[in-house]
């Protein structure tokens, strides 16, 4: 029983030097074994909030189980303050699952990640934001496909993560989960979600909060601390989630707000060249809720614009 905080240190074959700071609670009592994930994005930071408040927070005589937190699962990009990728490959971590050791420096990373400390876990959750440049209303995702017995407890881990947006990915869907730390994990056959609250490159408290009252929940949930889960009421499940992404490059100008209600058809915005001519008016291709945007304007060819939850 008790606290433990330090560094797991890998190198690959290759020569990629990979570390993670781990913090785990060993609980008195026997329970289940979870892991949970922070920064894996390394701008992300009320989600590492949260992951090193957790960590603080819990008393290890009151914890039925394990719980193993990597606080900030992307080191170098925490560092170098580096969107979306890792500085040393320029390759999205959340996108490189399973990874390879053999591989560079990204897939090195997630692969030492989902093998030495996410596998054999019995619940896996990967805490994001919206990124450097992202705003977000909080939404969770879990994984389909994995069978119904691991898909439905991953729903359960979206749900009692208590956000407003829950959406099922599957690697075949409009858009795929494929290289990702939760459907990685629930591949596996290990339960699992990614849930995302705060944004901006900002460590927001309120969106930390939102973080570490999701993470106690699905605790008690799982009866790993004491206490009964709320059941959450403000859960709505979407079908699938569409990225809509730049068609040319320029100035990007949003007609709508985050957590708009969109139909086919609807105005989203315009890319405007730098002289000021709309060169694409942007309209909704599917029905949903805007649940992302980047809150930059400026944009290249096929940079993300935002994401809407399917209804
Ligand atoms: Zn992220």
């Amino acid at each position: 029983m008790g606290k433990n905080a330090g560094w797991s240190e890998y190198t690959s074959s290759r020569g990629h030097k990979i570390t993670f700071p781990l913090a785990t609670i060993q609980g008195a009592n026997p329970g289940s074994r979870l892991t949970v994930t922070a920064g894996l994005h390394g701008c992300e930071y009320s989600g590492i909030a949260a992951a090193i408040e957790l960590f603080n927070y819990l008393d290890p005589a009151t914890v039925k189980g394990k719980i193993d937190i990597v606080t900030v699962a992307s080191v170098a990009a925490f560092y170098e303050k580096s969107a979306f990728v890792n500085p040393a490959d320029k390759k999205n971590p959340n996108r490189a699952f399973p990874g390879r050791e053999d591989g560079s420096y990204t897939e090195a990373q997630v692969y030492f990640l989902l093998n030495d400390i996410i596998r054999g876990s019995d619940f896996y959750l990967d805490l994001h934001c919206g990124d450097m440049i992202e705003i977000i209303e909080p939404f969770a995702l879990f994984h389909t496909g994995a069978g119904d017995a691991i898909d439905a407890k991953s729903s359960e881990l979206a749900f009692y993560y208590g956000l407003p947006n829950i959406i099922p990915t599957s690697f075949q869907g409009v858009w795929s989960d494929q290289g990702t730390s939760y459907a990685a994990a629930a591949e596996l056959g290990i339960p699992s979600a990614i849930v995302e609250a705060g944004g901006n490159g900002v460590l927001e408290q309120e969106a930390a909060d939102i973080h570490l009252k999701g993470l106690l929940n699905v605790l008690r949930h799982l009866k790993m601390i004491e206490g009964e889960a709320e059941v959450p009421d403000i859960g709505k499940y979407y079908a699938d989630f569409k990225w809509i992404y730049a068609p040319v490059p320029g100035l990007w100008s949003n007609s709508l707000p985050l957590g708009s209600l969109v139909m086919p058809g609807d105005r989203l915005g315009c890319v405007k060249d730098l002289f000021g001519t709309v060169i694409h008016n942007l309209t909704a291709p599917v029905a949903g809720k805007i649940v992302f945007m980047t809150s930059a304007a400026a944009m290249k060819e096929n940079d993300i614009i935002l994401g809407i939850a399917m209804n």
